[in-house]
């Protein structure tokens, strides 16, 4: 029996403007980076990403490496689209980008005009969709002109296979210049996808975010529990099935050393006092900016999922718990 979508998934989430776009996101986003590759079975993937949807999380975030191996996060998530989800299309937004290296040779990363065109279309094809909502320049090509960069934004946009654009962990100032580039093009730079959480703090040091806020540019926050680190869990060890203990992991060294673990330790001491997990705490302080449309998480099993959802249940942060979730993250 194919999916169907539960009657009340838009009853709770909230959709928040990016910038000042008509497009809305839901405050919590999923991603499909490490954990829907090429080990995970269908049936469990469309679990996931079934409960998520019936919970209104209509944002579902890709790029042509995920996996691994890369193409294969695409390619479970086109199988998902051709079984289960196509009736529910419009209702959802599928995002992805170019800017790792995804084949061999000098046209298989960064930020040519080359590049971005045809992997554009092979994310198009292992996804199984005829369009992206909004399709990302996943890194800043400090060789090729950013007017090429944004010169295959814009050809996408035309050409209707990206009804929005974006740009990924792009400085402040390359942000304002893709910004004005795209403008000068007729296309809307809607959305800018950094790293941000309580741990990593770039686009607030950086002045991205502001530069956002003045812009209109929305703003979706990747990794906002650090990759696990903010759910308190690594300060009992790496501990088995975590991303941390996989080979070649991504998570920072420096996330793992002592004193961020103590940092998490406290950190967890406040979202207790809200009567909230770990986890909760770091995504409703991710959101706590009005510039901000969403965060994206990842989450490796169904029951992760659930506990970062009752995030929604209070997003409320007052100034204090702000000032003591500043005090406690400090080495
Ligand atoms: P998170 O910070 O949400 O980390 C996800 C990991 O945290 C999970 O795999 C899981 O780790 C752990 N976790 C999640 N929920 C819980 C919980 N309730 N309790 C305990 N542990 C939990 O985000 P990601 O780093 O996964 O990034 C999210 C998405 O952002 C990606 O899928 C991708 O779409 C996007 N992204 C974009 C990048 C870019 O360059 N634009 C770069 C990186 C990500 P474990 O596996 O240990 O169980």
């Amino acid at each position: 029996m194919p999916y169907s979508a539960s009657p009340s998934r838009y009853d709770k989430m909230e959709y928040r403007r990016s910038g000042r776009s008509g497009l809305k996101l839901p405050a919590i986003s999923l991603g499909l980076w490490q954990n829907f590759g090429g080990t995970r079975d269908y049936p469990s993937a469309l679990e996931i990403l079934a409960y998520a949807f019936d919970k209104g999380i209509t944002h579902f975030d890709l790029a042509n490496n995920y996996g691994p191996p890369p193409g294969s996060s695409e390619e479970l998530f086109g199988q998902m689209m051709q079984h289960d989800f196509k009736p529910y299309r419009d209702e959802m937004i599928i995002s992805s980008k170019a800017g790792y290296e995804m084949w061999p040779g000098p046209y298989g990363e960064f930020g040519s005009r080359k590049y971005l065109i045809a992997s554009c279309d092979q994310s198009l094809q292992r996804c199984n969709v005829e369009y992206f909502d909004i399709f990302y320049s996943h890194r800043f090509d400090p060789d090729t002109p950013l007017e090429e960069t944004m010169g295959a934004l814009a050809s996408l946009y035309h050409q209707g296979k990206a009804l929005y654009v974006g740009v990924s962990s792009y400085p402040r100032e390359q942000t304002i210049e893709a910004h004005r580039i795209l403008q000068e093009m007729g296309v809307p730079l809607t959305i800018h996808q950094p790293s941000y959480s309580i741990l990593n703090r770039w686009i607030e040091d950086d002045g991205t975010l502001d530069a956002l806020g003045e812009l209109g540019v929305g703003c979706i926050a990747f990794s906002p529990l650090a990759q696990g680190v903010l759910s308190g869990k690594y300060s009992k060890g790496k501990g088995e099935n975590t991303r941390a203990a996989e080979k070649s992991s991504s998570v920072a060294g420096s996330h793992l050393e002592m004193g961020v673990l103590d940092a998490a330790d406290r950190l967890n001491e406040i979202a207790k006092s809200r009567g909230q997990s770990l986890v909760q705490l770091a995504l409703a302080w991710a959101l706590r900016r009005e510039e901000m449309t969403s965060a994206l998480i990842g989450v490796r099993t169904l029951e992760q999922l659930k506990d970062n959802l009752g995030a929604l249940d209070n997003l409320e942060l007052s100034d204090e718990e702000i000032a003591a979730i500043d005090k406690a993250s400090e080495g």
